[in-house]
């Protein structure tokens, strides 16, 4: 079959908007027609290099759509069922899967930085030349093939601009409280960064039942959307000292739970003083690989605990409908994540906004 996608052809450079042919399905693969997909930082980084993947690629790992075929020995999803793609699948049976650790599902990063499915193959072509896949998900096209584990069943009453956010953003900043942090009802959480992971973040300890939640951003504009995601409290980190704010608002011993998603070695440096002593602080931002991040060595005592995680504890099929019941019962906020919705054709338009921190989320809409 022949299908729209964007296209990366080399760092740097623009999308383009090709015709690619998808080669069969093999067993265990989902065809999935992309009804909406997010810009999300993370392809941003690819277009940019500082995250290295063979090219020719398709990004795109935010998306939800339905179910057009499966190949043999699917059976948790059936064609016309309503999706969400998770960028992470697991096979199931792996030394790490084993563990209960499908994050690190061994086929998942073997194959993944070579922009190929857990066969070790892509299914996307043009002109019979090799299409890459990234992130086992591709979602920046008309159509996409994903292992079973990477296609997620969820309520069809949710619009897919929606759910689609569920898939990387949400889960991250949500589950980076809920399943990673597992921020306790009462506690005093803060939040270091309020994009669209952040924003997360904020509404993941209002559902958590946190009673004082600090989001730390600079200038109002961003202070004043965080207070709309369940923030009640707002710390300017622009020209006033933001720790002692902090120390302020928590009688002097730092928050319960520091939650970082600002991606920058300061805010990975402030995390660390923020947190009470025996307090936990998740690091949800990036900075590029190479980058050495220093402590104070003080920082660090006093029993805090420091832990990374790039999807928040993430077990789609668990968390997924979990998060649309939220949406649908009116407790996750979604709608306000959307800023701009955009058809294929102005992707490099949408990642320019991307690049300037102008916005949320934009969505590609493919009806
Ligand atoms: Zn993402
Ligand atoms: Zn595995």
């Amino acid at each position: 079959m022949r299908f729209k996608a964007a296209v990366l052809n080399g760092v740097g450079k623009a999308l383009e908007i090709d015709e690619l042919d998808m080669r069969p399905l093999q067993a265990g693969d989902v065809l999935v027609r992309i009804h909406a997909s997010g810009l999300c930082h993370t392809d941003l980084e690819v277009i940019q290099g500082s995250l290295a993947y063979p090219m020719p690629i398709v990004l795109g790992h935010e998306g939800a759509g339905v179910v057009e075929e499966v190949g043999s020995g699917v059976t948790r999803v059936r064609p016309g069922d309503h999706v969400i793609l998770s960028w992470n699948p697991h096979c199931g049976h792996c030394f790490y899967c084993e563990r209960d650790l499908p994050i690190l599902c061994e086929p998942f990063r073997q194959h993944q930085p070579q922009g190929h499915l857990f066969d070790g193959t892509s299914r996307m072509q043009r002109n019979g030349n090799e299409v890459h896949h990234y992130s086992v998900t591709s979602t920046h096209a008309e159509y996409t093939i994903v292992p079973e584990s990477g296609a997620i069943p969820v309520p069809k009453q949710i619009p897919f601009d929606r759910a689609c956010l569920i898939g990387c953003g949400v889960m991250t900043g949500v589950g980076g409280v809920i399943r990673k942090a597992q921020v306790e009802p009462g506690s005093s959480v803060a939040v270091i960064g309020c994009g669209a992971v952040g924003l997360n973040a904020l509404q993941g300890a209002r559902l958590a039942g946190a009673t004082k939640i600090i989001a730390v951003d600079i200038g109002e504009d961003k202070l004043e959307r965080a207070r709309g995601f369940g923030a009640t409290h707002t710390v300017d980190a622009a020209g006033t000292d933001a720790l002692s704010q902090i120390m302020d608002l928590t009688v002097g011993r730092g928050a319960d739970y520091v939650l970082e998603s600002a991606g920058n070695v300061q805010a990975l440096r402030s995390s660390v003083e923020m947190v009470r002593p025996g307090g936990s602080v998740v690091w949800l931002g990036k900075v590029n690989v190479d980058t050495e991040v220093a402590f104070r060595w003080g920082s660090l005592m006093g029993e805090r605990e420091m832990v990374r995680s790039s999807y928040g504890n993430a077990r789609p099929t668990r968390d997924f409908p979990w998060l649309v019941e939220q949406y649908l019962a009116g407790s996750l906020k979604l709608d306000e994540l959307i800023t701009r919705r955009i058809r294929l054709e102005e992707i490099n338009g949408g990642f320019d906004m991307l690049a300037r921190g102008e916005g949320i989320r934009t969505v590609i809409m493919f009806d």
